[in-house]
């Protein structure tokens, strides 16, 4: 059986925009995850910690395993992409939430579904609501009336996911749509 999930993702150092592509492709590799649904790429102020701006994105994806086993892929994904937990809230190369499972909630050692402080993160908010506008968070409520909780947090959209320039300033972007050799 097929269950529906929603994952956020993010990284703020090492490739954070490849890691980001990466943790697609190894999601889907087991032939066992769809991906049905991604967000816009955004960029974010790091809450609580220090370090560079994170990228982060919301996907949306239909996978045969089980909540516990979905956490553990997300985590060996995690690995994989070098993360460290040095302590709490570190940068970190690759973060891999499992945000929601349907309508389900889940509240086991190692794992709490909904994601216990996804409600306050603009960073996850404003990704979600754009792939998914009316959806409830169980628990908390419809995500569109949460949001305004986590409105003074700095977050801009950059571009599809997978398609947005990170790293040229916009001089360069516009010479790319022109056609224009870059130097
Ligand atoms: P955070 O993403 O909250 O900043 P971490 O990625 O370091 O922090 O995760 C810390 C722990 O949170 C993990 O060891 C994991 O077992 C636990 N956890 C509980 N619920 C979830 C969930 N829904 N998604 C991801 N991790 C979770
Ligand atoms: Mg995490």
């Amino acid at each position: 059986m097929r269950s529906r999930y929603v994952v956020g993702l993010g990284a703020n150092i090492g490739q954070p925009e490849h890691a980001l592509l990466a943790a697609l492709i190894a999601l889907e590799a087991d032939g066992r995850t769809r991906i049905r649904a991604r967000s816009s790429l955004y960029r974010s102020a790091p809450i609580e910690s220090a370090g560079p701006d994170f990228l982060n994105a919301v996907i949306e994806i239909d996978s045969e395993l089980c909540p516990r086993e979905l956490l553990e892929r997300l985590q060996s994904i995690e690995r994989a992409a070098g993360r460290e937990r040095p302590y709490r809230n570190a940068p970190r190369t690759l973060d891999l939430d499992l945000l929601l499972a349907g309508d389900r909630v889940i509240e086991e050692e190692g794992l709490s579904v909904p994601h216990p402080r996804m409600h306050q993160r603009a960073f996850v908010m404003r990704p979600l609501l754009e792939l998914l506008p009316d959806v409830d968070i169980p628990g908390r409520g419809r995500a569109s009336a949460l949001l305004a909780g986590c409105a003074d947090q700095r977050i801009e959209r950059m571009g599809a996911f997978g398609q947005a320039d990170t790293a040229s300033p916009p001089n360069r972007i516009e010479a790319r749509q022109t056609g224009t050799r870059q130097s």
